[in-house]
C-alpha cells in the first residue's frame, strides 16, 4: 500500500544517506554532551575560594602559600594547610584571584622571597566545553541551512530512486526517475475518468506515431475532484500503465520555501522530465500555487506567482516533438487562475466524483485484496452504509479493521472489526454523516421530486444527474445543465425554475405526508430568485416595472452593499406579497407534477435508493411513459 502514498511521504526515498547522517550527528552530539555532564558530575571541582588580590598578597607575606600558577590575569594557588578563606565557607587549600590590569612589579620578588613555587601558563585558548558552547550558535545556523536545503530538495517526490533526497536534488535531471507500480486495476470505480486517462496511454507508449500523422500532442490534463477520490493514484497508474517515469511535485510545498526556489524547482523538474521523455510531470494540489493572481493583499505572494509563471512558461515552451505530459490535480477548480486553463495548458479536464455504492464496494475489494477476511464480512452491506466516504476513507477503513484484528491476535478480519473501524472513522469527522435508512428514504424522495419536475416542465434546464451521496453541506443534489448559455431569462423559464427548486419539498409532503428542514437551501434560493423577479425585473403585475431592490450588487467586491431604501413601506409590502404569490404558485405546480406522476416518482425513488446516483439515461428510463408533451397538460 506504500506506493499509494502521496508524493514526499513515501518510505522509498526517505531513508537516504544524508538524512541518516544528520540523525547520527545529532545523536552523537547529544551523547557527547551527556558524557561531559556525567564526567563533571563524577569529579566535582574542588571548592576554590575567590579572594581579593590584597588578601592573596598578605597570605604570601604570612608564608601560608605553597604554590601559585599565573595565567594572564588569573591567579590560582594552593595553601600549605586548609584554611577558612571566605566567611560561611568550608576550609580549603585552593584559592583564586585576579591580578590588577596594569600588572604588579612587586609580586614576583615577593613570591621569590617567600619561596612560593610559581608556574606560569600561556593565556588560555579555552577548554573543550568553552569551545563547544561557543560553537553552538554556529552549529544551529549550519543545521538550519542544512534543514532548509533538505526541505527544498524534498520538493521532488520520492520517485527518483532511493539515492537519498540531497543527492537526488543535486543530480535531478541526470537520473532516470522510477516508473510507478500502480496500475489502472488499482483504481476502482471512476470509470469515466479512467477511460479518459486511458486514451493517453497510447500516446505515451508511442508518441512518434501521433507525430507522424500530425496529431497535436496532448499537453495538460487537469484532474478535478474532492480529496481522496484517487486523483494522485490515477496519475501514477497512468505512468505505470504506460511505463514512463513519473516526476511529481506538490503545490503546498512551495508555500514555505525561500523566494525563487519554487521557480527553480519547477525548472529542474521539467528539465528532468524532458531528458527522460516520454514522461509525466504531476503537479499535485495545483490550487495552492495556481490561485487567481493578484488577489493577495500586500506582499508575500511573489513566490507563488513566480512559481506559477514558471509552470506556465514551461508548458508554453514545449515543442510538438517533446512528449512530456503534464498532469495536475485540484479539489478547487473554481479558484484556479484562468491562465492555467487556456488552450495548450490544462485544457483537458477529468472529473473524479465521490464513489457511489457499487464503486465503494469495488474500492473496498481493492483494499482487502491482501487481507484474510472472515466469512461474515459482507462488503456490499458495508459499502451501502457509508455514503459520502471517499476512496481514501475506504482505504483507511480497511487498514483500521486490519489493525484491530491484528491487535486482537485474530488470524482473520471480521465484520465486527470493520464496524468498529467505521464507527471510529465516523467519529473523527463531521463531514461524513451516518445517514439513517429513513433519512435516506426522505433524501431519495426529495431529490426525486427535483428530478421529476425538472424533466417534466418544458422550460426547465435538462437534467444532468441526481445523487443522494452527501457532499459538503448538501445531503443530495440534482444537477441541471443549461443546454446553451443564457443571457436573458424569460419569465416562463424562471417560473419553471422556481417550481423545480420547490419540488423537493413538494415531493416530501406528497409522499411522506410532511416536510423537513432539508429544503432550507431550496427555499432560500427560491425566495431570492422570486424577489429578483418582482423587485428588479418587473415580473409581477401588482408591483409593475419598478426597481424596488433593497441592495445594490457590487460586482467587484463580490458582496452586496446595503443601500438606503428609497421606496415606501407600502411598496415593500407589495413586493413581499408578490414574492409569496410566486412561491406559492411554484410549489402548487410542483405538487401537481408529483401527484400526476406517482408511478414515475416511485420508480425514481427506488432507483435512487438502490444506485445513489442516476445519470440522464437512468433518469429517463424511470420516466418512461411520461413524455414531456403529456406533462404540460397536467401542469
Ligand atoms: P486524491 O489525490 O484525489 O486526494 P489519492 O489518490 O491521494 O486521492 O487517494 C488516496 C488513497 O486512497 C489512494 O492512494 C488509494 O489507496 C485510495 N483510493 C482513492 N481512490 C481510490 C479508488 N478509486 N480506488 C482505489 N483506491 C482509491
Ligand atoms: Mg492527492
Ligand atoms: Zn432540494
Amino acid at each position: 500500500m506504500n506506493r499509494d502514498d502521496a508524493p514526499g511521504t513515501g518510505p522509498d526515498g526517505s531513508a537516504g544517506m544524508p538524512r541518516d547522517l544528520w540523525r547520527w550527528m545529532v545523536a552523537a552530539g547529544l551523547l557527547g554532551f551527556l558524557a561531559i555532564a556525567w564526567w563533571q558530575g563524577m569529579h566535582p571541582a574542588p571548592s576554590v575560594a575567590a579572594i581579593p588580590y590584597s588578601r592573596f598578597k598578605s597570605l604570601v607575606a604570612e608564608d601560608t602559600v605553597k604554590d601559585v600558577s599565573l595565567q594572564g590575569e588569573s591567579v590560582r594557588g594552593t595553601l600549605k594547610a586548609p584554611m577558612v578563606l571566605a566567611s560561611g565557607q568550608p576550609a580549603t587549600t585552593e584559592f583564586s584571584s585576579y591580578l590588577p590590569g596594569f600588572g604588579d612589579d612587586q609580586l614576583l620578588p615577593l613570591l621569590a622571597a617567600h619561596r612560593v613555587t610559581v608556574t606560569a601558563k600561556p593565556v588560555a585558548k579555552g577548554s573543550f566545553t568553552d569551545i563547544l558552547i561557543a560553537a553552538i550558535p554556529w552549529l544551529l545556523l549550519a543545521g538550519f541551512f542544512y534543514w532548509s536545503y533538505r526541505r527544498t530538495s524534498q520538493l521532488v517526490g520520492g520517485d527518483l530512486g532511493g539515492q537519498g533526497r540531497l543527492g537526488e536534488f543535486l543530480r535531478s535531471g541526470t537520473q532516470r526517475a522510477a516508473v510507478p507500480e500502480a496500475r489502472f486495476d488499482d483504481v476502482a470505480g471512476q470509470d469515466n475518468a479512467k477511460s479518459e486517462v486511458a486514451e493517453l496511454v497510447q500516446y505515451l507508449r508511442d508518441p512518434a506515431k501521433f507525430a507522424r500523422v500530425g496529431a497535436s500532442a496532448p499537453r495538460g490534463v487537469l484532474l478535478m475532484g474532492p480529496p481522496g477520490t484517487g486523483k494522485t493514484l490515477l496519475a501514477r497508474a497512468l505512468a505505470g500503465e504506460a511505463g514512463v517515469p513519473f516526476f511529481s511535485i506538490s503545490g503546498s510545498q512551495f508555500i514555505e520555501v525561500f523566494v525563487g526556489v519554487g521557480a527553480s524547482r519547477v525548472r529542474n523538474l521539467f528539465a528532468a522530465a524532458r531528458q527522460n521523455m516520454p514522461s509525466i510531470v504531476f503537479i499535485d494540489e495545483l490550487d495552492s500555487i495556481g490561485r487567481t493572481r493578484g488577489t493577495g493583499l500586500g506582499g508575500g505572494h511573489d513566490e507563488r506567482e513566480q512559481t506559477l509563471n514558471q509552470i506556465l512558461a514551461e508548458m508554453d515552451g514545449f515543442t510538438p516533438r517533446e512528449s512530456v505530459l503534464v498532469l495536475a490535480a485540484t479539489n478547487r477548480p473554481d479558484i484556479l487562475d484562468p491562465a492555467l486553463l487556456r488552450p495548450g495548458r490544462f485544457d483537458r479536464h477529468v472529473v473524479l466524483d465521490l464513489p457511489s455504492r457499487a464503486d465503494r464496494e469495488a474500492i473496498l475489494r481493492v483494499h482487502v485484496r491482501k487481507l484474510p477476511l472472515a466469512t461474515d464480512v459482507d462488503l456490499a452491506a458495508l459499502a451501502a452504509g457509508m455514503p459520502g466516504f471517499s476512496g481514501a476513507d475506504l482505504r483507511n477503513l480497511a487498514n483500521e479493521a486490519a489493525i484491530l484484528a491484528a491487535r486482537a491476535d485474530r488470524g482473520v478480519v471480521t465484520r465486527l472489526d470493520f464496524e468498529e473501524a467505521r464507527d471510529k472513522l465516523l467519529m473523527g469527522s463531521v463531514r461524513r454523516l451516518a445517514i439513517q435508512p429513513d433519512e435516506r428514504h426522505r433524501l431519495a424522495v426529495h431529490e426525486s421530486g427535483h428530478a421529476l419536475v425538472a424533466s417534466c416542465l418544458p422550460g426547465a434546464d435538462p437534467l444532468h444527474k441526481v445523487t443522494i451521496i452527501p457532499r459538503g453541506r448538501a445531503l443530495g443534489e440534482t444537477r441541471q445543465l443549461p443546454e446553451n448559455e443564457r443571457y436573458t431569462l424569460p419569465e416562463d423559464y424562471l417560473k419553471d425554475r422556481l417550481a423545480v427548486m420547490l419540488a423537493g419539498r413538494a415531493a416530501e409532503r406528497q409522499l411522506l405526508g410532511n416536510v423537513s428542514s432539508g429544503a432550507d437551501e431550496d427555499i432560500r434560493n427560491a425566495t431570492r430568485l422570486a424577489r429578483a423577479m418582482v423587485a428588479r425585473w418587473g415580473m409581477s403585475g401588482e408591483v409593475g416595472p419598478m426597481d424596488l431592490r433593497d441592495s445594490e450588487e457590487a460586482p467587484f467586491l463580490g458582496r452586496e452593499i446595503a443601500q438606503p431604501r428609497v421606496y415606501s413601506e407600502h411598496s415593500a409590502e407589495q413586493v413581499d406579497r408578490a414574492v409569496r404569490a410566486l412561491l406559492v404558485e411554484a410549489e402548487a405546480r410542483a405538487t401537481a407534477v408529483v401527484t400526476g406522476h406517482a408511478q414515475q416518482m416511485q420508480a425514481l425513488v427506488a432507483a435512487l435508493e438502490d444506485k445513489e446516483t442516476l445519470d440522464r439515461p437512468a433518469i429517463e428510463a424511470c420516466l418512461a411513459g411520461a413524455p414531456r408533451s403529456t406533462v404540460a397538460a397536467v401542469v
